[in-house]
């Protein structure tokens, strides 16, 4: 998966991307993280990318050309998806990283400031994706929880015991509760049936945890579960 990063901010992405699972991800080539700068793509000498918006208002609005410029010197390949980040954008959820996960190459498009001058979404007409219900004063944070959630999802990125396949959301319930060393801690013990080594009643108990959690924490998704079955 090649992830190709539009930002102002290169440095946010490629931190990131330096630490933990994402880091062996980029070093064992599951995923490339690229990014480019739209002030390096400015014709103006002050390397301006922003300007005050038309009809007055606050704030400042991201410049067409250097973003245009900047979207147009990346190479695409075939299988290949452009998302921009934006509150304004379908919600990113579980379903729609499985798409995404589909992909060779994520082009993602991050804004700042006031956002984009209307003209890159005409131009460049991108899946526009939002991360909630919530304004970011940046697309970064944004680009990089589909990219993590993206890379979880690809082959190598996980090793065997870090398995997603039991997460939350990937059976359309809430994930059971885990407990690890010591088998007791302040007075509240690990439930007996974790220790006892019998994996058909393990199952079953988690499995019945995933649905009264799910109930209680995410009565939607319990609903949309229940009417599945
Ligand atoms: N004025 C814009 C609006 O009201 O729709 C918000 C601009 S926001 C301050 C700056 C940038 O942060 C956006 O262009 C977008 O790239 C990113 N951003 C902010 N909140 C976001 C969210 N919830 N999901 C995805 N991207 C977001």
């Amino acid at each position: 998966m090649r992830f190709e990063v539009i930002t102002l901010f290169p440095e946010m992405i490629q931190n990131y991307c330096s630490f933990s699972i994402m880091k062996r991800a980029v070093e064992t080539g599951v995923v490339s993280i690229n990014t480019v700068n739209p002030r390096d793509y400015t014709l103006d000498k002050h390397k301006k990318v922003d300007d005050t918006p038309y009809g007055g208002g606050a704030g400042m609005v991201l410049m067409a050309q250097p973003y245009v410029d900047a979207y147009e010197s990346i190479e695409r390949i075939n299988n290949s998806v452009t998302v921009m980040l934006s509150p304004q954008g379908r919600p990113l959820n579980d379903s729609l990283v499985n798409d995404l996960s589909g992909y060779d190459q994520i082009i993602m498009m991050c804004g700042h400031y006031e956002g984009f001058d209307e003209r890159i979404r005409d131009i460049i007409k991108p899946l526009e994706i939002s991360i909630g219900d919530f304004v970011l004063t940046g697309g970064e944070l944004p680009a990089l929880c589909l990219i993590d959630a993206v890379s979880r999802k690809l082959d190598g990125t996980l090793g065997k015991i870090e398995s997603a396949d039991e997460d939350s959301f990937s059976n359309g319930l809430i994930e059971y509760p885990h407990y690890t060393k010591p088998r007791e801690y302040r007075g509240i013990k690990v439930p007996e049936v974790l220790l006892n080594g019998n994996h058909k009643e393990i199952e079953k108990f988690r499995f019945e945890q995933s649905i009264q959690r799910t109930k209680l924490k995410r009565p939607d998704l319990y609903e949309k579960y229940m009417k599945n079955q």
